[in-house]
């Protein structure tokens, strides 16, 4: 079976072939670091490492960037209205996103290049492409001319005659068409500059892209990705300039993922409609976030509410109960027919799922594939005790791969279970201990040994004296032996 991407660049379905056989070229665009990122950025990236995580388990060698914007209005804006410095809100941020991103299990990029460690080299693109004609020179701003580049529009349909026409509003005398658009800025009052062949300034957020994309993974690569607010006029823009200087083609395929909406409105910073993924994780776990993001089609919008929220937790329980269940069955060396139709359910699951994330990775579909496992591995359940060990490997290990494709560890979840069983267990034993304490200040002697005996027959020691009631275990190991009861 092939693999098929919407492409962006053309509005269909595509054959992929990569540019080099047996490896996979991506950059992705990555957050402007002057805040948290909200749960709609974190879709954008939940998505790319998705296809990412997908493509490496076709046996592609993928080769990932994700940038990092440090520098633009954005930034400026919040150090003037912070007090921190530009380097400062950078790091802080940074951070916070590596934070975020980890959580939600995404993989860290191969390289995450910001933007103002890349002066020099956008610097250099710039000349270049004043050098081939493309861009002029104002009061020390550079822009680029779209008037030169005719291809200007293929991705977004926006040609230059119509945005000349929509632009006019904007009043910027420097421009010699209103559709141009900024390659460098001269520094102003209280901002950051850096030295150039045109005066002090700053890059413009287009070039930062094209020229660290084309740093890390040549001038022609397999796939660019972003949010579709980036269609127009970023991605186009970096089209523009990258192509303009090459001659070649940019990215072959553009993958844009659709909103994160709330009550059917982009989640936004500007509509104040956003939830970052640290407030997030305070009402759910991060495998329940990543398993919402992924619940729709990429191409499709996500609604976050109570509701489908909710419903994304109960699905992944499901899961993850029906991993249990198999876990719990005792193992024998027998194969019968069962099995062998448990095994023909989760192969073919396998395959639906595999089908599904050809079709330009439709994960719905995917996760409907690994819930006709968990209804195969349920109805085993419900009439066996026992299972043919091999088969239960292979049924439990083809769970955990399909999983861990869409980014989503069923061994996390168990450990994170266990740590909250024994913290539960700790509680439950402290407070039959104080129970038991207020027994004994009633003089209640007979229930007060009663319970004492009972803890001891379950290997828990209880040592009274003047400064209160400790208990300890007998042995490290009677504490498994314990919590397997509940
Ligand atoms: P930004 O930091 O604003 O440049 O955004 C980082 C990424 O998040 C970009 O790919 C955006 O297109 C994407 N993005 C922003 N808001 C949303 C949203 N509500 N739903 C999906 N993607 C979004
Ligand atoms: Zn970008």
């Amino acid at each position: 079976m092939v693999l098929k991407i919407f492409n962006t660049m053309g509005m269909k379905k595509e054959d992929f072939i990569p540019l080099r056989e047996g490896e996979v070229r991506i950059y992705a665009c990555g957050p402007t670091v002057y805040d948290f990122i909200h749960i709609g950025n974190a879709r954008a990236f939940v998505v790319a490492d998705t296809i990412r995580r997908y493509l490496e388990h076709r046996g592609f060698k993928v080769f990932f960037i994700s940038n990092i914007t440090d520098i633009d209005d954005k930034m400026i804006k919040r150090s003037q209205e912070t007090g921190l410095s530009i380097q400062q809100l950078g790091e802080i941020f940074s951070d916070a996103y590596f934070e975020d991103i980890a959580a939600l299990n995404i993989k860290k990029p191969d390289v995450s290049p910001r933007a103002t460690q890349h002066i020099p080299e956008m610097i250099e693109v710039i000349r270049k492409l004043m050098e081939a004609g493309y861009a002029y020179q104002v009061d020390g701003d550079v822009y680029f001319d779209v008037s030169r580049f005719e291809d200007y529009g293929k991705l977004s349909g926006n040609k230059t005659e119509a945005l000349e026409m929509g632009a006019r509003i904007e009043v910027n005398p420097k421009k010699r068409n209103p559709a141009d658009f900024a390659l460098w800025k001269a520094r102003k009052e209280g901002e950051p500059g850096w030295h150039s062949p045109w005066g002090e300034g700053r890059p413009g957020w287009h070039i930062e892209c094209s020229t660290m994309a084309m740093k890390y993974l040549g001038e022609t690569f397999d796939i660019h990705m972003g949010g579709k607010d980036l269609i127009f006029p970023h991605h186009e823009n970096e089209i523009a300039q990258a192509e303009a200087l090459t001659g070649k083609t940019f990215a072959r395929y553009w993958i844009h993922n659709e909103w994160l909406t709330v009550e059917g409105q982009k989640m936004s910073k500007s509509l104040g409609n956003f939830i970052t993924v640290k407030d997030a994780l305070k009402i759910c776990s991060p495998q329940v976030l990543r398993f919402f993001l992924i619940s729709a089609h990429y191409r499709s919008p996500i609604d976050f509410n109570r509701e489908s929220l909710k419903l994304a937790e109960a699905n992944l329980e499901r899961i993850n109960s029906a991993m249990e269940r198999l876990q719990g069955l005792r193992e024998r060396a027998n194969r019968t027919s069962e099995e062998e139709n448990l095994l023909s359910e989760v192969r073919d699951a396998r395959s639906k799922f595999e089908e599904a994330m050809d079709d330009d990775f439709n994960t719905p579909l995917a996760i409907a594939a690994i819930f006709n496992a968990v209804k195969a591995i349920n109805s085993y359940a419900d009439k066996n005790a026992e299972i043919e060990a091999l088969t239960k490997r292979e049924v439990y290990e083809t769970v955990k791969d399909l999983m861990g494709i869409l980014g989503i560890n069923i061994e996390t979840r168990r450990e994170e279970y266990a740590e909250e069983k024994t913290t539960i267990i700790n509680e439950l034993i402290n407070l039959i201990i104080d129970v038991r304490q207020e027994m004994r200040r009633r003089k209640e002697w007979k229930i007060s040994d009663e319970i004492r005996e009972r803890l001891q027959k379950i290997g828990l020691t209880i040592e009274d004296s003047p400064q209160g009631t400790r208990w300890k275990l007998k042995k490290i190991q009677d504490l498994n032996k314990f919590s397997k009861h509940f």
